[in-house]
């Protein structure tokens, strides 16, 4: 960095996405302060299935979707769930959410996923080096199965996406499963194994080890709330916390799903909901797995964690304040024991996060086109583990002022 004094900059949110941000601008001698109201990575970074998925590029609203919506009001414990108390608050979103499912907008959508998310692991690599976690990560493939083969033709358009982006899909019978992953109850027919995605052990624990490292390197961490900005003529000065000013001379809102209330101080409203998502933790499940793995038709995740085996997913759509329905995740662990039979289930802790979702499943990378000195990276939804690191690499390439080393156009505030 060419400037004689060091340019400061605010992180706000030390969730998976602030984080990979603060260290990836202080590898480029900024100096950083990461914000947050709470210890870090205490949200929904904290208790995600764990999955790094480059070939992820499918967004979750898909042509034909709308015929599903009547079914979602229906079952509490269903896996995607809309609470009727709350529907009328949803729909705008849900408006969005279907105009972006059409097929003329999925192949874009696609694409824009491909450049976030494609880079994953080659972008996570510096910082896990230099955390010395490098271990967390498991490179061993992901594994999708299903009950019916004529459940894996109706994916027929995810499958052709992820192919498109160059993923490689090596598609199983039974048997070649039953090979795979013995511990699986032999109710699959078909699947397939997806052998370049994998999985971290500890997303918890990742969070932690880099926040540690951020924080040897120099850079500090401030524990309170960000209620608004301060400017001057040139853009933004300070941060205005619970706890006073705090003089920064850039800012970049992280702040997962509490963006929203942040970004309507700045004048933008956005159209960002929250995706509740539910996870069991086995921490004793006398069972063990090669792969993370999908049982499609039940929509979740079984992870091998270095604590146990999680179980996590589902979508409710009922607000950020409403209180935790366990119920679902109970109904997970109901769900698991059929897929991994005799399972231990004594030991299981549960939880429930707010996945940030945008209706066209794409974060907001940007700068504050109103406020100078402001920058945006959040609403990464379903995939904030998988794209937090591009998005720590490419907001500080925009801060740096250098081009971004992907195309940022589909990702602006100002899209909606
Ligand atoms: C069940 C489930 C399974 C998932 N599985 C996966 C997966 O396998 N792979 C994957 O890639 N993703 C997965 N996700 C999604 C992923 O967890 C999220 O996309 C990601 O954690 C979002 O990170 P974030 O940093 O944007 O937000 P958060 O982790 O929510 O962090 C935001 C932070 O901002 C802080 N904050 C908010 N407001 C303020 C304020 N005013 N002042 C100060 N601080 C503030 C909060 O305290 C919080 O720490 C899953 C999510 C769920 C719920």
């Amino acid at each position: 960095m060419n400037s004689e004094r060091k340019i400061s900059v605010a992180v706000i949110g030390a969730g998976i996405v602030g984080i990979c941000c603060a260290c990836y601008l202080q590898r480029s001698g900024f100096r950083v302060t990461l914000i947050d109201r709470d210890e870090p990575a205490l949200q929904t970074s904290f208790g995600n299935a764990g999955g790094l998925s480059p070939g992820s590029v499918a967004p979750i609203g898909m042509p034909g979707m709308w015929k599903q919506i009547p079914g979602w009001l229906l079952d509490d414990t269903g896996p995607l769930y809309i609470k009727g108390s709350y529907l009328v608050k949803a729909l705008p979103w849900l408006t969005q959410f279907l105009l972006q499912s059409r097929s003329a907008r999925v192949a874009d959508i696609s694409k824009a996923l491909a450049s976030l998310n494609g880079p994953c692991f080659e972008a996570l690599q510096p910082l896990v080096e230099d955390a010395g976690i490098s271990h967390m990560i498991k490179r061993s493939g992901q594994l999708f199965v299903y009950r019916s083969r004529k459940h894996m033709q109706k994916d027929a358009l995810t499958h052709q996406l992820r192919g498109d982006a160059g993923a490689r899909l090596e598609y199983l019978d039974a048997a070649e499963i039953r090979d795979l992953e013995p511990a699986l109850a032999p109710i699959f027919e078909s699947g397939y194994l997806m052998p370049d995605n994998g999985h971290c052990d500890d997303p918890y624990g990742m969070a932690q080890a880099l926040v540690r490292s951020f924080l040897e390197r120099g850079g500090r961490f401030q524990k309170t709330e960000v209620a608004d900005f301060g400017f001057d003529e040139d853009g933004v000065t300070c941060v205005k916390t619970s706890t006073g000013d705090l003089q920064t001379d850039r800012a970049i809102i992280c702040a997962g799903i509490w963006s929203k209330s942040i970004c309507a101080k700045l004048g933008w409203n956005i159209p960002l909901e929250s995706h509740r998502g539910y996870h069991v933790t086995l921490e004793d499940p006398g069972a063990s797995l090669k792969h993370m793995c999908f049982p499609v038709e039940d929509k979740f995740a079984i992870t091998p964690m270095s604590m146990g085996i999680r179980i996590a997913g589902t979508v409710e759509l009922a607000g950020v304040d409403a209180p935790p329905n366990y119920a679902r995740a109970q109904a997970l662990l109901v769900a698991a024991r059929k897929i991994l039979p005799g399972i231990g289930t004594e030991k299981v802790t549960q939880w429930m996060g707010h996945r940030p979702c945008f209706p066209d499943s794409l974060p907001v990378i940007d700068r504050c086109s109103n406020h100078k000195g402001i920058f945006f990276a959040f609403g990464h939804g379903h995939q904030g583990l998988v794209g937090a690191s591009q998005t720590g690499k490419v907001v500080d390439e925009m801060i740096r002022g250098v081009s971004p080393s992907m195309d940022l156009r589909p990702f602006s505030i100002g899209r909606f």
